[in-house]
């Protein structure tokens, strides 16, 4: 199939790319290149554009003879989405919205897009199951929920075929070091980490050692990309046999303490992480664990990468090479 991709130039979107090609898919990559890297379209055809230009769209989808879409562009910081909320609402709703235009405009029926357990709100101590009622708590999140309810609705009027993946916290890189994370600024712990390490920030600052967990630190779900990319893949097959909207949560199904993230870390590169405690970081739920059973029973997906040894030693590997998103 051929299938366009938008922001497919990212982080998790260059990895799903290279996914689609290994399955024999085409991939098509429409980016806009606000935070996506050139060098990371590596399968497939690039189209420059911003997804709330329909016409452009609508020209690729056509030009290509597009099948599906996967729909990652996106703007994915919380904060700045309390500070800027015009801009999220412009590009994750109006952006989403031209998307859906296009395909309508074009006949293309199937699409599966980037969603995340944020939508929950803070579930605390429970694992994230899909049906858990939607309770978003800043601009970011509210414009993923928005977004799932067009598709939905767009299901029941048009025959809109749809997947939404809620992602935990994507994290690792490319085995074959063919593609990478690379975010300026970057604030994810893992590369923090890793720049900890390599000396580049002077050390890790660890965002609260008070939340009510094992070892007072924040408990997340991290999920290899390459699983991720994975599992884009498996709904885009799946959507072609079934009608949607489906939702799916991808996750590991275990957490792991930013504490017990820099003790493994500190085993797999055989040195020491410089840290240091700060204050909690606004809006931080203590726990945030999915329930990935749902998306094993309906398109047959389970994490097979994401060992926090495998996540850590790929993320070690690429950065070593490829540097940190600022360079
Ligand atoms: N974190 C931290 N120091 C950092 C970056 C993150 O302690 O420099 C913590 C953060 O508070 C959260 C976890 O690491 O508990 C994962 O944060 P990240 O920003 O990677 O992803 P998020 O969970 O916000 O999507």
């Amino acid at each position: 199939m051929k299938i366009l991709v938008t922001g497919g130039a990212g982080y998790i979107g260059s990895h799903t790319c290279k996914a689609l090609a290994l399955a024999g898919h085409e991939p098509i990559v429409y980016d806009n290149l606000s935070s996506g890297r050139r060098k990371l379209v590596r399968w497939g055809d690039f189209v420059h554009g911003d997804i709330r230009d329909t016409i452009a769209l609508a020209g690729a989808m056509r030009a290509h003879a597009v099948d599906g879409v996967i729909h990652f562009a996106a703007l994915a910081d919380v904060g700045q989405s309390v500070s800027d909320p015009e801009s999220y609402y412009s590009v994750n709703v109006a952006g989403s919205l031209s998307v859906l235009r296009a395909m309508r405009q074009t006949g293309v029926q199937s699409i599966v897009v980037s969603g995340s357990y944020s939508v929950h709100g803070q579930p605390d101590g429970i694992p994230i199951r899909e049906d858990l009622p939607l309770l978003p708590q800043n601009p970011y999140a509210r414009t993923k929920v928005v977004m799932e309810q067009m598709l939905a609705d767009f299901g029941h009027a048009y025959g809109l075929r749809s997947a939404v993946l809620r992602y935990a916290n994507a994290a690792g890189d490319d085995a074959d070091g063919e593609c990478g994370e690379l975010h300026n600024p970057e604030h994810h712990l893992i590369p923090r980490l890793l720049m900890a390490a390599a000396g580049r920030i002077p050390a890790l600052r660890i965002f609260g050692n008070d939340y009510p967990t094992e070892d007072g630190t924040c408990v997340r779900d991290y999920i290899h990309v390459t699983d991720l990319a994975e599992a884009h893949v498996s709904a885009l097959g799946h959507l072609a046999a079934h009608d949607g909207p489906l939702v799916l949560n991808l996750g590991s199904g275990s957490g792991y303490s930013v504490k017990s993230i820099i003790s493994e870390a500190e085993t797999v590169l055989g040195r020491k992480i410089p840290h240091e405690w700060a204050p909690r970081r606004p809006g931080d739920p203590a726990w945030l664990v999915a329930d990935p059973a749902r998306a094993k029973a309906v398109i047959g997906w389970q994490a097979r990468h994401s060992s926090l040894a495998n996540i850590l030693a790929t993320a070690a590997a690429w950065h070593a090479r490829a540097g940190f998103g600022g360079d």
